[in-house]
């Protein structure tokens, strides 16, 4: 599938053009013949068609809302950064376990944010008020934000922005390989680029309209080559006939791949890697069987654990036995492969 997103329409705020990305947007979508019309507001988009949720999802999907960020408050974003910092919401992608699909419910449409410096500005400020200390934001809390960045440019900017910060972070993960236009951002280390991978089994069947693994790892090669700091996430981890070979062959690959573009004198030490197995919440499913009434998601609760989570629902996740086995699996193959590879977890 090609990595490039073109909506099949646009919504946007009136005041967005205000701004002149906001201008910039609605002119260029008009150039290229994409039927564009103002909404009061991104947070109450109406007028994208779809009969049965399937088919509203597939369309919101295509849709692009070009809006103003009013909040001036960051979410947090523990454990992983300080503070999300909101550029884009929604990805074109149909992820049938899309982390978002859960709170985005009904609004999967895409936004983008047009008010960049004043989103930066914000930043600023946070950063300023836990000095001395390091501030650090994650830039795909709600999104993906890859596929709208040939439009928006936003990525590149905010990446610029943290490299002029001394004590500021950025760091954003995606599915997406369109990414030769952050390559010369002059990020000076701040910005850490990490890539969510999974095996083409997994992809081809649960992935919709993302990139397959073999071109993630192509353009991870080229952010390692641009002297990102490099990260990846191997999520959601499946358990299925020949689970073992096959990702032990996905982290093969990576890792030979990465030889071949890897900077002189680059060492594994500064790449990180993050692994989360399957889990499901009842709220989940029922949203993706909504969506995908056909999907072949393994999420029969009863071959599952329960376990009740932070936040007051519970999640079915895979029996201890199998994640102890899973975990000493991905471990070791780290070892093997990325042998210094700080690991940030394995849930
Ligand atoms: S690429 Fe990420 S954000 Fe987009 S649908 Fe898939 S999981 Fe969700």
């Amino acid at each position: 599938m090609s990595s490039q997103f073109i909506p099949t329409r646009v919504f946007y705020e009136p005041a967005a053009l205000d701004y002149p990305l906001g201008k910039r947007l609605v002119e260029g979508f008009r150039q290229m013949g994409i039927d564009i019309s103002p909404t009061t507001s991104h947070n109450r988009v109406t007028g994208i068609p779809g009969k049965t949720p399937a088919a509203k999802y597939r369309e919101a999907k295509r849709t692009l809302v070009i809006g103003v960020r009013r909040s001036e408050k960051f979410q947090s974003c523990k454990p992983s950064a300080h503070y999300q910092l909101p550029l884009v919401t929604s990805c074109p992608g149909m992820c049938e376990y899309c982390y978002l699909a859960t709170t985005l419910g009904k609004k999967p449409y895409i936004r983008i944010y047009v008010n960049l410096e004043e989103i930066l500005e914000t930043a600023s400020k946070l950063i300023e008020e836990r000095l001395p200390e390091i501030t650090r934001f994650e830039g795909a809390a709600t999104s993906d934000p890859i596929p709208v960045e040939r439009y928006s440019g936003s990525l590149k900017q905010t990446i610029e922005f943290f490299g002029r910060q001394p004590q500021g972070r950025f760091r954003f993960v995606t599915k997406y390989t369109d990414v030769d236009s952050l390559l010369d951002a002059r990020h000076e280390g701040h910005t850490r680029f990490r890539f969510s991978l999974n095996c083409a089994e997994v992809v081809e069947k649960f992935e919709h309209g993302t990139p397959t693994p073999e071109e993630r790892i192509i353009a991870s090669g080229k952010v390692l080559q641009a002297n990102y700091p490099l990260g990846f996430i191997i999520a959601p981890i499946f358990r299925f006939p020949g689970w073992q070979e096959a990702y032990r062959r996905l982290i093969e690959h990576t890792a030979q791949e990465l030889s071949k573009r890897a900077p002189s004198g680059w060492s594994s030490e500064e790449m990180t890697l993050e692994f989360i197995s399957h889990r499901f919440t009842s709220r989940a499913k029922a949203n993706i069987l909504g969506v995908f009434p056909n999907s072949a998601l393994p999420m029969e609760e009863d071959v599952r654990k329960f376990k009740y989570g932070q936040f007051g629902y519970g999640k079915y996740v895979y029996q201890p036995e199998e994640i102890l086995e899973m975990k000493e699996f991905f471990l070791e193959q780290a070892k093997i492969y990325f042998p210094e590879a700080q690991i940030e977890y394995f849930i």
